[in-house]
């Protein structure tokens, strides 16, 4: 024990230096003094085919990830998730379904001004960083690997790390002897510089920096294993009873108390009653217990997934483990113990035997792919509206599993006879852990179908405007000659750069028949659309239909999402699939290969370079089968004016149907040349017209100029996509003054479907459009304004 410290004359930089000793002697950092008041858990995903699983963190000071798979950041940007202050990432396997959300976000959180980011997971997995900074361009964001040995403690938990063994390790041997060889120099943001010699912002890591995989780090054969983490609160230290301090022992509250509070016992001169004993001291003994309240034990929560049947063995005799099994503290409190375990293991007898070894006030919370809830809002609300123009080019989203509630209490029933008290999440779900009170379901995602369908009704002139279309959709129709089913093109995504709440980035899914299908570009989250669009039980078929994946360029917005493409066919087939893309895209799919997950065989890289115009150098033979398979006559792809190694392509379809896909690109000629008269052009149009100057830096067209590209290669069609973030809703369309003919242009929406005989229909949908979204385009067009007399106000000057 201590001696008592003396405050009849302490000074408050002595109380602040014995307050920061104490924190030192907890772990705790000394700046960070406080704990948190509110804590709770919230579920990011749920999990549900087509949705990442995540679980967010939240206390007052800092925020935490667990797993990130593709789709979280377009779901915290939704849900308005606080991302500034996440400082830790923890990740249970190294799996794309874990971490293939984890580049988009770090771009989000560095705009956030998050300028370091640790991540937590099996040795070696921030290697994922490193070979992805080619393509997501990371400025000044430090990202920190942790040393997942023993603990982590910061300022509101410990976090004890359990790195569990695979009982046979059967995936050790790699057939294939290639080198990983990274010959791809190229800066995929170079562009950037162009117009002033200087990039936006302040770049002080110029990727270049990054370009070559660490060397060190390929020492690392393959990144595996699977980690526990058990997380506990800090005990809340009890409260100070002053009532006590003045009744009992007499004194003022002071700035002591703080130390008594810290746990310190005290000394305090007593006032001298008689003079004659003038010299000696009195001193008032307090001790810190006979003033202070016990301490509020921290909750306790763990986070895990058992990858497979092979660690159960290790789950079930780990020591570290077992002792929280018999820890007769945590009986007097709640806990959680998060599975992201899916769902063929959970219900190992095994497993379960494990879990019922925990105190019965354990809750056990379920986020995996047989959870059956809404996870977005904003993209049916869009939909619901969309639909009242036409029902099949814009049907209904299937976002949950299932259209009924019933399953969690089919899937639930073994658990149940087991006793054991389980919850399957869904998506917002909050576990408040302090102060404790239990799990809350009051932000869960709810559609209204009735107050979406209201809201757009409700602008004048709307309802008429909707008539006048059907009947115009009618004449349209008629006039029609032949509509066969197929070919079809389903847009998928058309945002750029980084997902918005209705727009995803580029994906296109061209359906050349019922058994055959292109993925265009595949954005982060491209399969997700795709599930969601046909429903889990219709996208195993779609999915298999997919027989080649076309990608333009090497930026992040056109193909994180291929990974997630790839695994889920290989769920279902063992067949290759064409990948079209630059040749540069090889070093990154044979580094995954041999670090993360097995995927070399799932694709057949044709170089998009093998494929251009007039100078083709595949052989006949490759080609031949390509056309077959894809039952295609020809792809042909041109160079086109944007970052390194961009390019454009045209399919065209046995009956000579041609439909061309500029990818990202300023106007340009080599398209014009391989688009000449093709059915369908699909075109960027990623700024307004009065933002040519953006346009132009960032090597993206305007909307007049895509429409021009259209007419100068005499398209049947235009379809514009790829629409910058300021343009959620609707893009700004140029005023018709300016003699633009609409009449054959489109606009494309995510979850749109249309036949490639149908497309006239869809410049009947502009005065619909323009009402349905009036506000918004009010406030596109005010902006627009206020921005030219800002500039004319600079040139006056
Ligand atoms: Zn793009
Ligand atoms: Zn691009």
């Amino acid at each position: 024990m201590t001696e008592p410290i003396d405050v009849s004359d302490i000074t408050l930089e002595e109380i602040h230096k014995l307050l920061q000793d104490a924190n030192r002697a907890k772990g705790l950092s000394t700046d960070k003094h406080y704990l948190s008041g509110k804590i709770f858990l919230q579920i990011l995903g749920s999990g549900t085919r087509g949705s990442p699983s995540s679980l967010y963190v939240s206390t007052d000071h800092s925020k935490y990830l667990f797993n990130c798979g593709e789709g979280t950041q377009r779901l915290a940007h939704e849900h308005h998730l606080k991302l500034g202050k996440l400082e830790h990432v923890f990740f249970t396997t190294p799996t794309w379904k874990n971490m293939g959300g984890l580049p988009g976000m770090s771009l989000t959180i560095q705009d956030y001004g998050v300028q370091k980011i640790n991540i937590h997971g099996p040795k070696g997995i921030t290697q994922l960083f490193n070979a992805t900074r080619k393509f997501v361009l990371l400025r000044d964001l430090n990202v920190n690997e942790a040393t997942c040995n023993d603990e982590f403690k910061d300022s509101c938990m410990t976090i004890k790390y359990v790195n569990l063994i695979k009982k046979h390790n059967n995936d050790s041997t790699d057939d294939d002897s290639d080198t990983l060889i990274d010959d791809d120099d190229n800066d995929y943001y170079g562009h950037e510089y162009n117009l002033n010699g200087k990039r936006d912002g302040s770049y002080s890591n110029p990727p270049n920096k990054y370009l070559k995989f660490d060397n060190e780090n390929l020492e690392i054969d393959k990144i595996r294993g699977c980690l526990i983490y058990i997380c506990k609160l800090h005990n809340k230290p009890g409260g100070l009873d002053k009532n006590k301090l003045s009744k009992i022992f007499k004194i003022k509250p002071g700035p002591y108390c703080a130390l008594l509070k810290a746990g310190y016992d005290i000394k305090i001169k007593e006032k001298c009653k008689n003079n004659d004993d003038i010299n000696s001291t009195n001193y008032k003994y307090i001790k810190s217990s006979e003033v202070c309240d016990e301490d509020v034990p921290g909750p306790l929560f763990i986070v895990l997934e058992i990858p497979d049947e092979d660690y159960l063995d290790s789950l079930i005799e780990n020591e570290i483990l077992n002792e929280y099994q018999t820890n007769d503290v945590l009986k007097n409190q709640d806990n959680y113990i998060i599975h992201f375990t899916k769902e063929n293991i959970l219900i190992n007898k095994k497993y379960r035997e494990w879990m019922k070894k925990f105190t019965n006030n354990t809750q056990h919370i379920i986020l995996n792919d047989k959870n059956n809830c809404y996870n977005y809002e904003a993209l049916h609300r869009i939909q619901h509206q969309l639909t009242l123009l036409d029902s099949n080019i814009f049907p209904m989203i299937h976002d949950k599993n299932f259209d009924d509630d019933t399953t969690d209490d089919v899937l639930n029933k073994i658990f149940i006879d087991d006793g054991l008290s389980v919850y399957r999440a869904k998506t917002l779900n909050t576990v408040n852990l302090r102060p404790p009170d239990g799990i809350d379901s009051s932000f869960v995602v709810k559609i209204d179908k009735n107050a979406d369908v209201k809201e757009v009704c409700n602008v004048d002139g709307f309802e008429e405007s909707l008539e006048e279309l059907k009947k115009n959709i009618n004449n349209q129709l008629s006039s029609l000659k032949e509509q066969p089913e197929f070919p079809k093109l389903l847009v998928l995504g058309t945002g750029s750069c980084i997902p918005n709440k209705v727009r995803n980035t580029s994906g296109l899914l061209l359906r050349v028949d019922e058994d055959t299908s292109i993925v265009i570009d595949c954005g982060e989250g491209t399969i997700g659309q795709i599930i969601r669009f046909f429903g889990i039980k219709e996208a195993d078929k779609v999915v298999l239909s997919i027989k080649a994946i076309y990608v333009s360029h090497l930026h992040a917005d056109h193909h994180l999402g291929l990974l997630g493409i790839l695994q889920e066919r290989q769920r279902l087939t063992q067949e290759p699939v064409y990948l079209f893309a630059p040749k540069q895209i090889e070093p990154w799919l044979k580094f995954y290969h041999h670090k993360f997950e097995k995927i070399k065989l799932t694709y057949n890289l044709i170089p998009n370079q093998s494929l251009i115009l007039g100078f083709k150098t595949i052989a006949q033979s490759t080609d031949d089968e390509i056309q077959k398979n894809l039952k295609i006559k020809d792809i042909s792809t041109v160079e086109v004016e944007h970052c390194i190694h961009a390019f454009g392509v045209a399919f065209t379809l046995q009956d000579g149907q041609k439909i061309v896909y500029s990818g990202d690109t300023r106007p340009c000629t080599s398209l014009v040349e391989l688009g000449k008269n093709c059915s369908l052009l699909i075109h960027e149009a990623t700024m307004e017209d009065n933002l040519e100057f953006e346009a132009k830096k960032k090597m993206h067209s305007t909307i007049s100029e895509a429409i021009k590209i259209g007419e100068n290669m005499n398209s049947k069609f235009t379809l514009l996509t790829h629409f910058s973030q300021r343009y959620s809703k609707m893009p700004m369309l140029p005023d018709s003054s300016a003699g633009f003919n609409l009449s054959n242009v489109g606009i494309a929406f995510d979850n749109m479907q249309i036949k490639l005989s149908q497309l006239s229909l869809l410049p009947l949908f502009y005065p619909s459009l323009g009402m349905m979204f009036s506000e918004f385009c009010n406030m596109l067009e005010k902006k627009a304004n206020q921005r030219l007399a800002k500039e004319q106000k600079k040139t006056k000057k």
